[in-house]
Order: C-alpha cells, then structure tokens, then sequence
C-alpha cells in the first residue's frame, strides 16, 4: 500500500469496523445517521458534528454528547470564540475527542486531562487571569436522574439494552441540553514545577525527575515486580 493510498484510507472507512461488524449494516447505520441529522438546523452544530465524526471515526453517541457538553461550556463561561480552554475529561470513552478537534485540547498540549472515573462528565475551565490562581470552570455531566425521563436513551445510558447511536442520538437532538446537570466554580491551578532530568541508575536512560529518586519510573516498577 502506497503513502497515497494510506492517507487516502478515509475515517469512513474505519467506522465499518469500529462500530459495526457487517459493511452493509454500516452504510445502512449512516444512511440512517444522516436522516436523523437533517433535524438539526444550526449549521454551526452540523460543522462541529462534521469535524467529529471525521476524526473518531463515526459519529458515537459520546462523540455526540462531547459536542454538547463543549458548547455548554463555552455559553456558561463566556467563551470568546477561538478562546483557550483546558478539559478533564471523566472517561477515555467518546468524550476527550470532540474537546481534541473542535477546541484544540490534546493530551500532547495538556489542555487535555483523563482521569478515568468511568463518568460522562467533564469539567471545562478557562485559563487563569494574570496574576489569579484561580480559573472560572464547570463541571458538567449527562444525569441519570434526567435521562430517565427518555427511557430509550437511559437504556442506553445504563446499559440495560442495545440502543443504536442512531436512535441515542436522535433522542439527544430532541432533548437539547435537558439532560445534563452542571455546576460552576472556582478552581485553583497548580504551579508548575520546574522539570528536572536525570539519568537513571539502573538503565542509564534519561527522564523527568519528579522528587530525587534515582530510578526511572520504569525500573521503580521492575524492581517492585521482583520483590513480590
Ligand atoms: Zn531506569
């Protein structure tokens, strides 16, 4: 396979196996996709809906609710357009990728933080005025105590039963914004230390010194694999 044909191998082409086993079912899955879109209006959203699935690969339900909780963020904290914000995304799933294209935060750039609590929520916060240590965020999550009022989409949610990302999505564009719950506050940032590199003793490779250990991280948990 040539470099050409590679970059040409297109996000569309993934979908079919990411999120369906069978081809067919797949272009049937988008077909259906697509009709569901057309109840959206807001061209914004369907350019942000355009993004996303290029780049995860379809468009998932989490890829979808992302793109939600994004757009609430930047109305609840006053977002200029174009302006930084940092992400803690509560799961790797679905989520961290709609923060990754459509507001430039990458795990690379540390706009992007996972800690991975298995929640759909994310807290979303501005950089810090100068000379503040505290930044404006929000914390914003899908509540099961509202999408229980949407069965099918809280089957989905809880996992009780197979629901398409069709139909999940389809109940997500009725619904707006109605189910998620979000909370403001004041966060305080943390200094960052200065980086310190050394030279492991064990493996005489380079790495980021975080206190004075010797070891690199690597030969930390070698050595704790041997003594148990
Ligand atoms: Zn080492």
């Amino acid at each position: 396979m040539s470099l050409g044909d590679m970059l040409n191998h297109t996000a569309s082409d993934v979908s079919i196996h990411t999120d369906h086993d069978n081809p067919f079912k797949a272009d049937a899955g988008k077909e259906v996709m697509a009709d569901v879109l057309k109840k959206i209006t807001d061209p914004y959203l369907l350019f942000q809906i355009d993004r996303v699935s290029s780049f995860h690969g379809y468009l998932s339900t989490g890829a979808f609710i992302g793109i939600q909780m994004l757009n609430i963020a930047k109305r609840v904290l006053d977002a200029a357009p174009g302006e930084q914000l940092y992400v803690t995304c509560e799961t790797y799933n679905c989520l961290p990728d709609p923060f990754q294209i459509l507001a430039g935060c990458t795990i690379g750039n540390k706009k992007l933080k996972i800690k991975d609590h298995g929640k759909m929520a994310v807290v979303v916060n501005k950089k810090a005025e100068v000379g503040q240590k505290l930044a404006r965020s929000v914390r914003i999550m899908l509540d099961p105590a509202k999408t229980a009022q949407y069965p099918r989409l809280h089957e989905w949610y809880m996992k009780t039963c197979k629901v398409s990302h069709e139909e999940a999505v389809s109940i997500l564009i009725d619904a707006r914004e109605s189910v998620y719950t979000y909370e403001i506050m004041d966060i305080e940032l943390q200094e960052k230390p200065e980086k310190c590199i050394a030279l492991c003793i064990n493996c005489g490779e380079s790495f980021v010194r975080k206190n004075d250990e010797a070891l690199c991280l690597a030969c930390i948990e070698k050595n704790g694999v041997l003594k148990e």
